[in-house]
């Protein structure tokens, strides 16, 4: 279903009470990590697993969107995106935790396999809309995390400019775009569901193997 995807690129500390919740600062300009295109598994499948016996696993609840042109400066994000999406960015926290005092990559606790669980893509019907509507995660019936796009410390504008001048963005690369705060380990059997607006667009039910 998403052979199509290229690159899996992902902003971090993109909401401010997410930044302070995990005690890191507020980054002057989009802080960007990838994930590999292995990691990518749909929400549609029922079962979330994820591996065991490597400590906390946090969900990330994000608002995802899909390009559809190669970027040239001064496009605007009308005209690069044709899909959104939510995705989570599964994390292993203990793990990320162990590789920032290191100094080292994220790759190992941000890249596993499954570690991006995504919706099916819908038709981006324009900035506005996406930026206004409350994206939300439940876990066991309670919502844990909301956000709305429009609240990040980027706008999307400006990850999309930052990202195609630096990193270059083409047909196929998608953008997670960062988590609210809220966010929080993950247990087994825990029934998790991805809303748009109040309404479930992805549900699934943690493995943890
Ligand atoms: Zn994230």
């Amino acid at each position: 279903m998403y052979s199509n995807v290229r690159n899996i690129y992902c902003v971090g500390r993109n909401y401010g009470l997410h930044a302070a919740e995990l005690g890191n600062d507020v980054p002057t300009q989009p802080m960007f990590f990838m994930k590999p295109t292995h990691s990518l598994v749909t929400m549609d499948k029922g079962r979330i697993q994820l591996p065991a016996g490597q400590g906390e696993i946090h969900y990330e609840a994000e608002l995802v969107v899909r390009v559809a042109r190669p970027y040239e400066k001064g496009m605007t994000v009308n005209e690069m995106l044709d899909g959104f999406a939510l995705g989570i960015d599964f994390t292993l926290r203990d793990v990320q935790s162990m590789l920032k005092k290191k100094g080292h990559p994220w790759l190992a606790a941000k890249g596993f396999i499954g570690s991006a669980r995504i919706t099916a893509f819908q038709p981006f019907q324009g900035l506005d809309e996406v930026q206004n509507t409350p994206f939300s995660l439940r876990i066991n019936g309670n919502e844990v995390q909301r956000g709305m796009l429009r609240d990040t410390i980027f706008s999307l504008q400006e990850i999309i400019d930052f990202c195609g001048t630096h990193y270059g963005l083409d047909d196929g690369d998608i953008l997670y775009t960062g988590t609210p705060a809220g966010v929080g380990a993950v247990r087994d059997g825990d029934r998790l569901e991805l809303c748009w607006n109040g309404q479930p667009i992805g549900a699934g039910t943690i493995q943890i193997l």
